[in-house]
């Protein structure tokens, strides 16, 4: 008696520890819920293994008994083992679909849970990485201002010397490259609340317009033509705020990738696919194995680190969170060393039938990121 009492005190503390664990730690409660679930999936199909047993038992039977009665007096033995034959063969055949039809779905629908059940933390852990960056950039933001307004201060004396202002305006410089990155940090963790962003009937072309006018200084100081192509009151569902930074960072990425004397230009056009946004460059474009991780954040291809083009890789991992929202799609063609095409679609309340897509030229290559069928 008391031996029993201590193999269940002793099993009771081994219980409590495992739901401690079980509550307090995610990877700990997948593993247990998977196994759970592959359990359940083997008692399921044990199931329906004797189901179809059983059927198949009572079918058999049936199938026998009715075989002799319908059996004449004088029919020989095997017209009757024929018939019966006959009628176990079509039973056979019915119960095989059905079974495996059965297996089928079952495996399906456990696989997705068990997927679903895995995916969950990392999808947390993914929420709260975002989260965890926002809040450093934005404790980071302020010290960095601080900084940057004393060393302007300090650049007004007038007795520095030349070379200890040229430190200084390298040093803001710097400063306002961190402001950058810090502002696309925070851009990209206030994507975890989408629900924050406000949508209305935006003209596209505008926000275009005005875009472009922003940069030009940009443009002007790399050497680079802008064209901008535009046909008037193209009006989209959307944010203005996020439409600007999405057209911005397309645009910031032509003039920052386009060696001097090349040229940009920018269409707002509609198509078939939504209203078009396209920019197009005669730059350095991008090569394949590049391609497919752009939308990635941080990822940087070779060429632009080396080219020291100062960017931080975020651009256009935010571009895509917010082409996501506005359920529009992005397409990019590009071919190294002859430029680069990014169009975004976005849904328009009218659609147009003319203007369809245009056809890949030799060594381009393309990929395209369609959120436009998801759910917001
Ligand atoms: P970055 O701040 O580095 O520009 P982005 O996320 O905007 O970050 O772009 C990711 C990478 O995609 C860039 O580092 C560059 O390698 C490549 N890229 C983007 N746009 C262009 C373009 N128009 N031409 C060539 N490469 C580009």
């Amino acid at each position: 008696m008391q031996e029993a009492l201590g193999h269940w005190k002793r099993f009771a503390a081994l219980a409590t520890v495992w739901l401690n664990r079980y509550q307090s730690d995610p990877f700990f409660r997948t593993e247990i819920n998977v196994i759970a679930l592959q359990i359940s999936f083997g008692l399921v199909i044990l199931g329906l293994v004797g189901i179809s047993f059983t059927l198949l038992y009572r079918d058999i039977t049936t199938a026998i008994v009715e075989g002799i009665r319908a059996s004449t007096a004088g029919s020989s033995p095997e017209i009757l083992a024929n018939a019966i034959v006959g009628k176990l063969q079509q039973i056979r055949s019915a119960n095989m679909f059905t079974i495996a039809g059965a297996v089928v779905l079952t495996t399906v629908l456990f696989g997705w849970i068990v997927a679903r059940l895995t995916l969950a933390p990392a999808r947390n852990a993914l929420a709260s990485q975002k989260q965890f960056i926002g809040n450093i950039a934005h404790e980071i933001r302020t010290p960095l201002s601080v900084i940057k307004t004393n060393t302007e201060v300090t650049l007004l004396d007038q007795n520095l010397t030349a070379e200890l202002k040229q430190t200084l305006h390298s040093n803001i410089e710097e400063l306002d490259r961190i402001s950058d990155i810090i502002n696309n940090l925070l851009s990209l963790s206030a994507l975890v609340r989408p629900d924050r962003i406000e949508f209305t009937t935006i003209d596209l072309t505008n926000v275009v317009t005005e875009t472009v006018e922003k940069y030009s200084p940009l443009a002007k100081k790399n050497e680079i033509e802008i064209t901008l192509r535009k046909s008037p009151e193209q009006k989209v569902w959307g944010s203005k705020t996020a439409l600007q930074q999405i057209i911005g960072n397309i645009l910031k990425n032509a003039l920052t990738y386009t060696p001097r004397q090349g040229h940009v230009t920018v269409t707002v056009e509609p198509t078939t696919e939504g209203i078009a946004l396209m920019v197009e460059d005669s730059g350095i474009g991008i090569a394949r194995k590049d391609l497919f991780r752009i939308f990635e954040p941080f990822y940087r291809s070779d060429q632009s680190r080396t080219r020291n083009t100062g960017g931080s890789g975020l651009g256009l991992a935010i571009v895509s969170e917010l082409v996501k929202l506005h359920q529009g799609k992005i397409v990019i063609r590009s071919a190294v060393g002859r430029g680069t095409t990014v169009a975004v679609y976005f849904p328009a309340a009218r659609r147009h039938a003319e203007v369809g897509g245009k056809e890949l030229r030799e060594g381009q290559n393309e990929i395209a990121v369609d959120f436009s069928s998801r759910q917001r």
